[in-house]
C-alpha cells in the first residue's frame, strides 16, 4: 500500500508531487510552472501584520481579506482554465471545495470542512488550526468567486475550541475595476544551478524531510529547529498582500517590514554558541537556507572593509530578502546597519549593506 508520507523522508508524497524544486532558489507547481510558491515562516508572517497593525493603530483584517481574495481567486482562475474548469464548474463544484480543503491541509494552513453548501449562493465551513482567520477566509472566498462566477464576500468568526467559521455568501454589489485589480506581475525567473540531495524513494530534497515535520491531518507544518508553524503560499499572493498593504498603508511599509524580518532573523541567530563567520563564504552558506524555501538564489557577495554586496537572484520579495540578510550583519558586526535594496525588475535584487556612520 502507498501510503501518504514517504516511509523514508516523511514528507507527503502529494506535496512532492504536486511542487518542483528548481535549481534557481524557486519552487513551483509541477502542474503550472508559471505559479510560484515559497516556504514562510508563519510565526514571522503573523509577527509582520501584527507590527503593522499595531504601529499604525487599526486592525489589517479588511485588508488581508481583500488581498487574499483577488490572490485566490487569480489562482483558482487559472487553475480552472479549459475543459477541467468547465467540468468543475457545472457539474462537481461541492467535490471542488473537498479537494480544496486537501490543498489547505496540505499546504500547512490548517484543517477545513464544508458544513454546509448552496449553488451560486453560500459556502460554510468550520476550520482548526487556521494559520490566519483573515487570510484563509479571503482564500476561499476567491475561490468561491472563481467556481461560482459570481462576487462574494468573507466573514469569519472565531469559536470556542480555536475553531473558526468562515461563511462566503454571494453579493450582488458591483466593484469597480480598482477594487478587483490584481497587483502584482511575476518576473521570469532566472536559471541557477543548485542542485539538492533527494530523497532515494520519493525525489523530494533530502533536507525538506530533515527541517520540516508535517502533519496532513490537522493541516499543520513545523520547523524542526525553530517549532515555528510554516506554510506554503504562493509568491504571488504574499507580494500581492505586501503590495496591497503599501497602497493602503503607505511607501514605509516595505521598510518596515524589512527591519521586522531583520530583527527576528537577528533573534534567531543571536543565541547560536558558534560565532558567526563574517565572511562572503560565512554569506554563501547563510543563504542557502534560501533555495530550500523557495525564497531566491543567492549568488555574488563581495565585502569591502565594513560594507557588503550581495546579488539574489529570484528573490520572492525584495525587503524580506533584504531583512534577512541584514539580520546576519548586524549580529556578525555588532552594529546597525543602513540597509539598502534594488527592485527585481530583472530578476535580481542587489543588497547593500553598511555601517550607520
Ligand atoms: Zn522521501
Amino acid at each position: 500500500m502507498v501510503t501518504r508520507y514517504c516511509h523514508r523522508c516523511k514528507v507527503p508524497r502529494i506535496l512532492v508531487a504536486e511542487h518542483t524544486w528548481g535549481p534557481n532558489g524557486t519552487i513551483v507547481l509541477s502542474r503550472d510552472p508559471t505559479h510560484r510558491m515559497v516556504i514562510i515562516d508563519n510565526v514571522a508572517l503573523t509577527n509582520i501584520l501584527d507590527s503593522i497593525s499595531s504601529r499604525i493603530g487599526i486592525p489589517l483584517d479588511e485588508i488581508i481579506v481583500e488581498a487574499k481574495r483577488k490572490s485566490g481567486r487569480h489562482f483558482m482562475d487559472a487553475l480552472l482554465s479549459g475543459v477541467k474548469g468547465v467540468i468543475a464548474r457545472n457539474l462537481i463544484s461541492a467535490r471542488v471545495y473537498q479537494q480544496m480543503s486537501k490543498q489547505v491541509s496540505m499546504l500547512g494552513l490548517g484543517h477545513a470542512e464544508v458544513v454546509s453548501y448552496k449553488r451560486h449562493r453560500f459556502l460554510e465551513g468550520i476550520a482548526a488550526d487556521v494559520y490566519s482567520a483573515p487570510a484563509l477566509a479571503g482564500d476561499i472566498c476567491g475561490a468561491f468567486e472563481s467556481v461560482e462566477r459570481c462576487r462574494a464576500v468573507a466573514r469569519f468568526e472565531h469559536r470556542e475550541n480555536g475553531h473558526v467559521r468562515i461563511q462566503i455568501s454571494r453579493t450582488d454589489r458591483q466593484r469597480s475595476e480598482y477594487e478587483d485589480r490584481f497587483v502584482y506581475r511575476p518576473q521570469p525567473a532566472l536559471p541557477g544551478d543548485n542542485i539538492f540531495e533527494l530523497c532515494p524513494v520519493c525525489k523530494a530534497p533530502l533536507e525538506l524531510g530533515r527541517q520540516y515535520a508535517f502533519d496532513m491531518d490537522r493541516g499543520l507544518i513545523h520547523e524542526v529547529k525553530t517549532g515555528h508553524r510554516a506554510v506554503l503560499t504562493g509568491v504571488m499572493t504574499l507580494n500581492n498582500l505586501f503590495g496591497e498593504l503599501e497602497k493602503e498603508l503607505g511607501e514605509e511599509i516595505p521598510h518596515s517590514i524589512m527591519t521586522i524580518e531583520k530583527e527576528r532573523v537577528k533573534e534567531v541567530i543571536t543565541g547560536k554558541e558558534k560565532a558567526l563567520d563574517f565572511s562572503e563564504a560565512g554569506y554563501q552558506r547563510f543563504m542557502k537556507t534560501l533555495r530550500l524555501r523557495g525564497m531566491g538564489n543567492g549568488r555574488n557577495v563581495t565585502m569591502t572593509g565594513g560594507h557588503v554586496e550581495v546579488r539574489v537572484d529570484n528573490p520572492y520579495y525584495e525587503p524580506l530578502v533584504a531583512g534577512f540578510l541584514a539580520g546576519f550583519y548586524e549580529v556578525a558586526t555588532g552594529e546597525p546597519a543602513v540597509v539598502e535594496w534594488t527592485p527585481a525588475n530583472q530578476g535580481y535584487t542587489d543588497v547593500s549593506l553598511s555601517p550607520a556612520q
